[in-house]
């Protein structure tokens, strides 16, 4: 730790309890995920017996409050842990942290005595508990705004109408987070979100079939006159649309550290073959062309965790942070998918076999640059940060049109 002489610290350590609990993360991500992650992979099944294990060391709901039960550390501490479990195996660490997207609307926009009825059961019990993020429906994926799940007010009850699909852990489920439209007419200021607990008329519908992140489970959600007290409803009708925009922002810091840990393990594999993979007589990581590429797969790991730990930090001290959690998600995944496929080449053929942990890595990390908002929508939400931020920047240089500064729009 470092104080220049106004006393200001840039502190880039973490705390004994932080360091703590990502070492613990990363002992259970060695014994529990790492061993089992190509053998339950081969499944395609949720894998229940690891997310239990998590749940039992207390890597789980780790952002619920007190007051709810829960231990409400740190959106850093989740991403450390988010990280460590990655690092592991990408799917499992969907399984595992996803309760964290599911939660989050609520922990944002519900009462705490909303929290202690429908969540607190959930996170408190010997078996772990799971909650589905239904957002996403097959005509609506990036364009929020199109969703066609309808909720009616009917007396003390809403009743609910839709089909959901990509809904992660959603056979799993207990509780689902359902963003329905209860003014369809308002488009995206009409959209509301609701606690629906399984019980209330909900099926499951088609598994989805994926090319990676097999130890995760994702379905349709089928609402057929589901019916639910209309305490079930989160903060106001319609704020659904601020309270996605807002959970969002704060678990694409999860997903960038889940990407931090793909690119890492890349970066780890990569070069342990490299140290012992002779070729020409010598190790091929002697070679230039393979150092500089492991000293690029470094860096983009390393920026990665930079730009996710200070998404989080700005959201835990109440900071905007929007457009840097859009950074750390799309550099992330971006880094992740990239060191994976360079991973892939430096084992050469080896890469490409399914007993080596690089194609694996490959295939999971495709999907960090799609869900939780596409890399291209991740792009998007930064650059018009940006484009607005520079309207009020003096750069010192001025556009000229026919010899006047050009006015900013
Ligand atoms: C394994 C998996 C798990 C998921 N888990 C969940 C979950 O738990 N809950 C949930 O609700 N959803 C979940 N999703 C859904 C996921 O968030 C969406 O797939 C994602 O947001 C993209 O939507 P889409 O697939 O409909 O693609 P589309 O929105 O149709 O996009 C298609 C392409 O067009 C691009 N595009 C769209 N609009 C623009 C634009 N304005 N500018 C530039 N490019 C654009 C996209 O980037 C993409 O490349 C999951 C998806 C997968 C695959």
């Amino acid at each position: 730790m470092t104080a220049d002489q106004s006393g200001l610290v840039m502190d880039f350590s973490l705390s004994e309890k932080e360091q703590k609990l990502y070492d613990r993360a990363k002992q259970f991500a060695l014994e529990h995920i790492t061993p089992r992650a190509h053998e339950l992979e081969k499944r395609n099944d949720f894998p229940k017996e690891v997310v239990q294990k998590a749940y039992e060391a207390g890597l789980m709901n780790l952002h619920i409050p007190q007051e709810a039960g829960g231990p409400g550390l740190s959106l850093l501490m989740e991403t450390l842990v988010s990280e460590a479990t990655g690092y592991g195996c990408a799917g499992m660490a969907t399984s595992i942290m996803c309760n964290n997207l599911a939660f989050t609307p609520l922990v944002i926009g519900a009462t705490t005595e909303q929290l202690k009825t429908y969540i607190e059961p959930l996170i408190t019990g010997k078996e772990a508990k799971f909650g589905s993020f239904c957002l996403t429906e097959r005509k609506a994926g990036s364009d929020v705004a199109a969703i066609a799940t309808r909720a009616v007010r009917d007396g003390d009850e809403y009743v609910i109408n839709g089909v959901k699909c990509f809904a992660t852990n959603g056979p799993q489920a207990s509780l689902f987070t359902v963003f329905a439209s209860t003014q369809p007419e308002l488009k995206h200021k009409g959209l509301s979100v609701f606690m629906v607990p399984k019980s209330r008329a909900t099926k499951i519908g088609h598994i989805e079939n994926k090319m990676g992140q097999l130890n995760s489970v994702q379905s349709e959600v089928i609402f057929e006159d589901a019916r639910v007290p209309k305490d079930c409803l989160v903060g106001k009708e319609g704020e659904g649309f601020k309270i996605a925009m807002k959970t969002l922002d704060n678990t694409r810091a999860g997903i960038a550290a889940i990407a931090t840990g793909v690119a890492q393990r890349a970066v780890d594999e990569a070069a342990r073959f490299a140290n012992v993979r002779h070729q020409f007589g010598q190790a091929i990581g002697r070679f230039q062309g393979i150092s500089f590429t492991i000293a690029d797969m470094g860096a983009r790991a390393a920026a990665s965790r930079h730009l996710t730990r200070y998404a989080a930090w700005l959201a835990d001290n109440g900071l905007p942070n929007g457009k840097d959690s859009a950074f750390a998600k799309f550099f992330a995944a971006d880094a992740a998918m990239q060191n994976a496929t360079d991973c892939v080449q430096i084992m050469g053929g080896y890469g490409y076999l399914s007993e080596y942990p690089a194609e694996k890595l490959m295939r999971d990390a495709k999907l960090l640059q799609i869900y939780e908002g596409t890399n291209q929508i991740q792009r998007l939400v930064a650059g018009v940060a940006i484009l607005k931020e520079s309207v009020n920047l003096d750069t010192g240089f001025h556009v000229k049109y026919d010899g006047k500064d050009a006015p900013m729009l």
